[in-house]
């Protein structure tokens, strides 16, 4: 009896447990069509000049050379191959880019006055019509937060700008990494990840080809990448030059 009663209860465990496993089953993505999507995703970011080297698998996210994010489940333009000719921009231009909306989450109210200043750096730029705009409202392009798990030496991250013309639509900052940096080191970090939302990629990346006619590296560019806490506080006359190039007045 008491050998039975082991047995039902065994029993009754294992088809809990494989209840269970096919519940998880069933609200999973199917693993094959993941596994396509994410080789597709592997497949546009090595397009863009990027190797496996640098390629980093953080769980919904591919970051790429430190800080430039690509969501697994991101929409791969079709055309891509063509769209990349000549530039250490992603290809793509942002449509509205007169009228960025900036929208400050309140995880990171405390460093609006950086977010100004980074935002007056682009605004500035001469001969370009590039206009990052803090917004309030529930509509906007860009959404700037603090997310202190970036880990290690990254000060933030952030998407490039969509084959669609749209803005990369979020700029994550490390703020706890940050915070001791000066206020021109704080705002460095935060005007080169906007500056991945319009297209930029990193000025000392080994496999990049140039914006057209601003070619070669550029030690006081903003936009090299891994200088987190110690490289360039304002945009280079190089960077500037790019800038008018990609978006012109
Ligand atoms: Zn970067």
């Amino acid at each position: 009896m008491k050998n039975l009663l082991k047995k039902i209860a065994v029993m009754a465990l294992l088809s809990a447990v494989m209840i269970s496993c096919s519940k998880k089953n069933d609200i999973s993505t199917d693993p094959e069509t993941e596994t396509t999507q994410n080789q597709k995703v592997l497949a546009y970011i090595k397009n863009l000049g990027f190797t496996d080297a640098q390629i980093v698998d953080s769980g919904d996210n591919y970051v790429v050379d430190g800080d430039i994010v690509f969501n697994k489940k991101m929409e791969v333009p079709a055309d891509y191959g063509k769209a990349i000719t000549e530039q250490y921009y992603n290809g793509y231009i942002v449509t509205n880019s007169n009228n960025i909306r900036v929208k400050i989450d309140p995880s990171i109210t405390s460093m609006t006055s950086e977010i100004n200043s980074a935002i007056n750096q682009w605004n500035t730029v001469p001969n370009s019509k590039i206009k990052f705009v803090i917004t309030t409202g529930t509509v906007y392009d860009i959404l700037i937060k603090v997310d202190n798990t970036i880990g290690g030496s990254t000060c933030g991250q952030a998407y490039l700008s969509t084959s669609n013309g749209k803005a990369g639509n979020t700029v994550w900052i490390n703020q706890a990494l940050i915070q001791n940096n000066s206020f021109a080191q704080r705002t460095r970090t935060i005007t080169h990840e906007f500056g991945h939302t319009i297209s930029f990629k990193h000025t000392n990346q080994s496999t990049t080809t140039n914006v057209p006619g601003v070619g070669g590296t550029d030690a006081q560019s903003l936009m090299n990448g891994g200088q987190c806490g110690s490289g360039a506080t304002v945009l280079s006359a190089k960077d500037k030059q790019a800038t008018a190039v990609l978006y012109p007045l």
